[in-house]
């Protein structure tokens, strides 16, 4: 069984602005697991840094003005297919995050508030059943794991 991270906690350095989300305690929790590090942003070819988008009216948007919807969507299904062969028993995405949000997203005004729903790696998780947690929720996830 295998556990889906966000590739950005555990420090790649992927993140927008050319950096990391660093997180020691996702970090310990992955200890003597199986994980599957992913970024769904770079995997649908957008580099690092580049300008951070967030979701309005069900499209992803970069701060620059550009539809980048379809770059986040090839990435987060070619996240899912570097899963295959394999049982993924939940996730833990980054928070708030247009690809990786679970629950809470920024709220596509740039505003720094954030409004219910998830990323666009997140929710095609969920909707394949596969519960996802943020590094906020690492209580629930070892929960979730029996
Ligand atoms: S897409 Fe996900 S893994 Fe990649 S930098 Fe953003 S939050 Fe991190």
């Amino acid at each position: 069984m295998a556990v889906v991270v966000s590739a950005c906690l555990l420090g790649e350095r992927c993140k927008y602005n050319g950096g990391d989300n660093r997180n020691e305690a996702v970090i310990a929790f992955c200890r003597d697991r199986e994980i599957i590090p992913v970024c769904p942003e770079t995997a649908g070819g957008l580099p690092a840094p580049r300008p951070p988008s967030e979701i309005r009216d069900g499209q992803v948007w970069s701060k620059d003005g550009a539809n980048v919807t379809e770059a986040f969507r090839a990435g987060a299904l070619r996240c899912l297919e570097s899963c295959a062969g394999r049982t993924v028993e939940y996730a833990i995405l980054k928070a708030h995050s247009p690809s990786c949000g679970s629950g809470e997203v920024y709220d596509g005004a740039f505003s720094g508030k954030t409004v219910a729903g998830d990323g666009v790696f997140a929710a095609m998780l969920k909707v394949r059943g596969i519960p996802v947690f943020t590094e906020d929720q690492l209580e629930e996830a070892a929960q979730c794991a029996g």
